[in-house]
């Protein structure tokens, strides 16, 4: 991971509420300018179109759960979701089929191993373990209850598109490019039949799969999706109910333990807040009862997590109060006033 500098931002604590809103602008322009010439990382390359990706771009967002919303530079740039769509479907499965029936067929717990590994799935028994990996995910794509694969896909978009507030559209030069390449997570559909773990056809779940990540975000929507999982299951901006308030905590359970891949116990260590990224730069950052930092910036580090994404994300984490280990002392309650201290005549 990146070396954390942070060299005069104060530790704002959990406890309390968000700063006030103007603070907040404020401390969004600053990360923005702060991080803006970071030249670290590079674009990935290995679904063909990404590679196109200009480097350079760079949005904020901040969406608190009262629906204001705090933004710098490219925050309306329109990117694919990519692997941040496994957090959301995940969700929606979790409403669809319930909490146990999840936990017993994908699982819940870090792999520790990259975001596209087959040795997993190997290790396991077949078992995916962790929704925020391919394996997984596909696997979790595939439990959305549906008659059809056009249903199941309709179904996983429309449930997105509720996150985000907004009918979401595919990137369909982004979906043919992933689909002419996409091998290996065909292989690992395989290999989840193989082992009995996938009910329905594994080329049409990579299918819908694809599309899913294929669907194109702004950091907006993404601090917009993350808001409704900090705000109960409900969107702030529509008002409409997406998931229950278990559904939605339960999705950031899993997201505090899988959601940066095999960086993800150093993630909570230095920013401690669910979170989850993508391969087109996207990471939703979630601070439960608070808000969710949306961001977009390209180039990657190793693991698949935009750079400067990490970065924005420290500090504002930092700076409003969403880190959720940061806490203060109570103070210290002055004792109750003896009745005998009463010294008014009666
Ligand atoms: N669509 C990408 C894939 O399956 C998503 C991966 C990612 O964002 N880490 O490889």
């Amino acid at each position: 991971m990146f070396e954390v500098d942070l060299q005069g931002v104060p530790q704002r604590a959990f406890t309390g509420a968000l700063p006030a809103p103007t603070d907040i602008d404020d401390l969004v322009r600053q990360a923005h300018a702060r991080y803006a010439s970071h030249r670290e990382g590079s674009v990935a390359d290995y679904i063909p179109i990404l590679a196109e990706a200009p480097p350079d771009l760079f949005g904020i967002s901040v969406v608190d759960v009262a629906g204001g919303a705090h933004e710098h530079g490219d925050a309306d740039h329109a990117f694919s979701i990519q692997s941040i769509s496994k957090a959301f479907v995940f969700a929606l499965v979790c409403e669809a089929i319930g909490h146990q029936a999840v936990h017993d067929r994908v699982g819940v717990n870090n792999t520790g191993l990259p975001f596209n590994s087959v040795m997993a799935l190997e290790l396991n028994g077949g078992c995916p373990m962790n929704p925020m990996v391919n394996a997984g995910a596909i696997a979790t794509t595939a439990l959305m209850p549906a008659a059809s694969h056009d249903e199941r896909w309709a179904r996983v978009r429309d449930g997105l598109s509720r996150f985000a507030g907004r009918e979401l559209e595919i990137d369909a030069e982004v979906y043919r490019s992933e689909m002419r390449t996409n091998t290996r997570n065909r292989a690992i559909a395989r290999l989840l039949e193989g082992y009995g773990r996938l009910e329905t056809d594994p080329d049409a779940v990579v299918d819908t799969y694809t599309r899913q990540c294929a669907l194109t975000v702004t950091a907006h929507d993404l601090a917009v999706m993350g808001a409704t999982l900090a705000d109960g299951g409900v969107n702030p901006i529509t008002g409409a109910r997406v998931v229950s308030a278990e559904v939605a905590r339960d999705t950031l359970a899993v997201l505090a333990s899988c959601g940066m891949y095999e960086r993800s116990g150093e993630w909570l260590y230095e920013i401690g807040v669910p979170a989850k990224s993508g391969v087109a730069g996207g990471i939703v950052a979630v601070s439960p009862g608070k808000g969710a930092i949306g961001v977009f910036s390209p180039p990657l580090d190793s693991a698949g997590n935009s750079v400067r994404g990490q970065r924005v994300c420290a500090f504002l984490s930092r700076a409003l109060g969403l880190n959720l280990f940061a806490s203060q002392p109570a103070p210290v309650p002055s004792p109750a006033p003896h009745p005998s201290d009463n010294t008014e005549a009666p």
